[in-house]
C-alpha cells in the first residue's frame, strides 16, 4: 500500500472531544445542553444500529438526546404531529428522522416539516437550497465528514477535478455541492452514466457512494487521487466493505479511507456538529 490512510475514526474522535470541552465549557456558563430527538419508526435493524450509535454519541459528548421509537403502522399525520411538537420545544436543537420510512409515509413531506434550524442531517429543502446558493447552514452529514476528512490530508481542493459516483439526496448530490462550493470541477455519475471507468480514471478526487461491494478497481484510479469511500456493503464472508477495492486502490491513491473506521464516524461526529451549530443558533434568537 502506498496510500496515506485518511482515518475516520481518530479523527471523529478528536471532533467528539472538541466538542464534549465545549459542552462542558456552556454548562460551566449556565447554558443548557444541546438537545437532539431522533425519530424511528418501524423495527429495521440497520436503522437501530445507527440510532444506537448516535445516542451513544450524543450520552459521550454530554448531549440532551430523546428516542421517539415508533410503530411500523404509525399513521404519517402522527408522526407529523411530534414533530409539529418537537418543533416547538424549547429543550431541543435537533430533529433527526431515521430513514428509511414505512411505505406508506412520504419522506419528503415529512422532512419538510422539520423547522429548518433544528434540521442537523440538513435534508430539508431550505438547508440544500443555501447549500446549492454557496450559503450552507445546516449542512448534510455525511457529505460534511468528507469534506472535513478531504481538510486532513491538507490539499487545496480548488481546481481539481473531483468526480462523485452516486446520485442520492443523502450523499451524492450534497456531496457534488460540496466539492462544487471547495471549487472543484465536479462531475457527477450514475447508473446510466457513460463510460464510467474514463471518468473515474480522470478524477483527482473521488467519492464512491454507489452501495456496491468493491465496485471501483484499482485500475480506475488516478495516480495520486484523494480517494473516498462511502459505501457500506457486506461482503461475500459476512465482513464490510466499501464501494472502493481498498488493496488495489490503495496501491494508486496519495489517501483513502478505510471501510469501516472512514467515513461512518464522521458522519456521527458532523450530526454532532450540526447540532451544537443549531444549539448556537437558537441561543441567538
Ligand atoms: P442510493 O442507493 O440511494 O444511491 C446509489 C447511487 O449509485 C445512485 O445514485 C445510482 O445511480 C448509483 N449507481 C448505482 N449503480 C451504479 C453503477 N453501476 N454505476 C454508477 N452509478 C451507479 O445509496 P446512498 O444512500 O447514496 O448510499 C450509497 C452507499 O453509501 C451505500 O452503501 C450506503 O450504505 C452508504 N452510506 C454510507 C454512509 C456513511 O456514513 N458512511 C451514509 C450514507 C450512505
Amino acid at each position: 500500500m502506498t496510500a496515506q490512510l485518511l482515518d475516520g475514526k481518530t479523527i471523529a474522535a478528536t471532533i467528539r472531544l472538541d466538542i464534549k470541552e465545549k459542552i462542558a465549557n456552556r454548562r460551566a456558563a449556565g447554558e443548557r445542553a444541546p438537545g437532539l430527538a431522533v425519530i424511528m419508526v418501524g423495527d429495521n435493524p440497520a436503522s437501530e444500529v445507527y440510532v444506537r450509535n448516535k445516542q451513544m454519541a450524543c450520552a459521550e459528548v454530554g448531549f440532551h438526546s430523546e428516542l421517539y421509537a415508533l410503530p411500523a403502522t404509525t399513521a404519517q399525520s402522527d408522526l407529523l404531529a411530534l414533530i409539529d411538537h418537537l418543533n416547538t420545544d424549547p429543550l431541543l436543537d435537533g430533529i433527526l428522522v431515521q430513514l428509511p420510512l414505512p411505505p406508506q409515509m412520504d419522506e419528503e413531506a415529512v422532512i419538510e416539516r422539520i423547522a429548518p434550524t433544528k434540521d442537523v442531517d440538513g435534508f430539508h429543502p431550505y438547508n440544500v437550497g443555501r447549500l446549492v446558493l454557496r450559503m450552507p447552514l445546516l449542512r448534510p452529514c455525511t457529505p460534511k465528514g468528507v469534506m472535513t476528512l478531504l481538510a486532513h490530508t491538507g490539499r487545496d481542493l480548488s481546481g481539481l477535478d473531483a468526480v462523485v459516483i452516486g446520485q442520492s439526496n443523502i450523499v451524492g448530490r450534497p456531496m457534488a455541492l460540496e466539492l462544487l462550493a471547495a471549487r472543484c470541477t465536479v462531475t457527477i455519475c450514475h447508473s446510466r452514466t457513460k463510460d464510467l471507468a474514463a471518468k473515474v480514471q480522470a478524477a483527482d478526487v473521488l467519492v464512491a457512494a454507489v452501495g456496491r461491494a468493491q465496485f471501483v478497481p484499482g485500475a480506475w484510479i488516478k495516480p495520486g487521487a484523494l480517494v473516498i469511500d462511502v459505501g457500506i456493503n457486506r461482503g461475500a464472508d459476512g465482513k464490510l466493505v466499501g464501494d472502493v477495492d481498498f488493496a488495489s486502490c490503495a496501491e494508486r491513491a496519495a489517501w483513502i479511507t478505510p471501510v469501516p473506521g472512514g467515513v461512518g464516524p464522521m458522519t456521527i461526529a458532523s450530526l454532532l456538529e450540526n447540532t451544537l451549530q443549531a444549539a448556537e443558533l437558537h441561543a441567538q434568537h
